[in-house]
């Protein structure tokens, strides 16, 4: 009864969500904090000032919602770690934000650069079907999101695997090499994860420069708030550039399912038919209110970002003290393994002590564990487990 399509449908597996007990959860990479209470407003004053546009469908290009996200690119330059806050309250929120100096974008982003999803998983799914063929092999890290191999089995689009290099970076040579002898494009997290480490903005220019111009080049910041360096300057030089972000880390929004990517107006025109086949309407009305709000407040995040790059940096000091190698991480998540300890072993212990820690039973990544950061009694808590082992 199944279709031949079928067999080449391997799910991702996300991080375990269970109900039998309540977890400290530090295994999906979401953020400790709870959205701007902006947001919480913005939700409850749609659903009671507009009761109506419920039983309505919403805006199917989110038009006030990109103009909202452009704004913040605008104003942050795209990495809240590093924006600064003026005339803020103690959380941030209220406050106006401008971009650090080395994060300035050069020229304006507009909402026509913006294309907005639900969730970057569909974002990219999107980005996949419209820019990659079964013809040839898109060239990725071996080790990065494990959304993307399955996106090339539902899309019948074949893979070259490039395996990181010894120090965990990717392999830019041996990538460019591939991407150029298949004519291919090239897709991989920057930051990269779970290695939690990025390439600088310099680094992907480098890259860009040497890959196939005519071929689609996806750079997946879901993480790059917390400390990367964003290619969003990048648009400006190259017209295959394809930034795919998300709402669910730095903007505490993993519940509300909004992500977007910035790239030139005909790349998010292509999107939008692909969208407009198949889910004309993927952001519901309350997540739009929700996602304007956050946009809006973008203090608030800084703050949150703020708190989680000084916890992580903590917990990095920690580990390495206890005799953990950890990469350096400019993520809300470290990446490490114990000699002597299995990752597996450890992560059934922190388990067993009611925290849940991310372990992938991947070759080659078996031995080490992906830790999410949250709030500081979050963090006293797992070091209080990891102290004993
Ligand atoms: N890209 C990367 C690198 C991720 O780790 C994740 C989260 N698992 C996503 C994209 C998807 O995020 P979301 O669909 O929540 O926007």
């Amino acid at each position: 009864m199944l279709s031949k399509r079928m067999e080449n449908l391997h799910p991702y597996v996300p991080g375990e969500q269970p109900k039998d007990r309540v977890y400290i959860k530090l295994n999906a990479n979401e953020n400790p904090y709870p959205p701007s209470p902006k947001v919480i407003e913005a939700v409850r004053q749609a659903a009671k000032k507009h009761p109506e546009k419920l039983g309505l469908y919403p805006d199917p290009d989110s038009n006030e919602l990109k103009e909202a996200i452009a704004d913040m690119l605008n104003k942050s330059g795209g990495v809240l770690s590093r924006a600064n806050l003026e005339g803020g309250k103690k959380n941030g929120s209220g406050a106006i934000v401008s971009p650090s100096e080395f994060d300035k974008i050069p020229f304006v982003v507009t909402p026509e650069m913006i294309y907005a999803g639900n969730g970057s998983d569909e974002v990219l799914s999107f980005v996949f079907y419209a820019f990659f063929d079964s013809d040839r092999k898109l060239v990725l890290p071996e080790h990065t999101y494990s959304f993307y191999p399955v996106y090339g089995g539902f899309y019948d689009i074949p893979l070259a695997k490039i395996p990181l290099k010894e120090d965990w970076t990717l392999d830019k040579e041996k990538m460019l090499e591939t991407a150029n002898s298949e004519g291919s494009g090239i897709i991989f997290a920057n930051p990269n994860a779970p290695t939690s480490i990025g390439l600088s903005r310099d680094q992907v220019r480098e890259m860009i420069k040497k890959a196939p111009a005519d071929k689609v080049f996806v750079v997946d910041e879901a993480y790059v708030d917390f400390g990367g360096e964003s290619c969003i300057p990048l648009l400006a030089e190259f017209q295959n550039l394809v930034i795919v972000r998300t709402t669910s880390k730095s903007l505490c929004g993993a519940g509300q399912r909004l992500g977007y990517l910035v790239a030139n107006k005909e790349l998010v025109q292509a999107v939008t038919t692909v969208k407009n086949s198949l889910n004309h309407f993927p952001i519901d009305f309350l997540a739009q209110q929700a996602g304007i709000a956050a946009c809006r407040d973008a203090g608030y995040y800084v703050k949150c970002a703020q708190n989680v790059a000084f916890e992580r940096d903590e917990f990095i000091d920690f580990l390495r003290e206890k005799g953990w190698f950890v990469l350096d991480s400019q993520t809300n998540f470290v990446f490490c393994k114990k000699d002597g300890v299995s990752g597996e072993e450890a992560y059934k212990k922190i388990k067993e002590e009611g925290i849940l820690v991310r372990h992938f039973a991947t070759p080659g990544i078996e031995e080490y564990l992906r830790i999410t950061i949250g709030t500081h009694e979050q963090m006293q808590a797992l070091r209080a487990v990891m102290e004993e082992m």
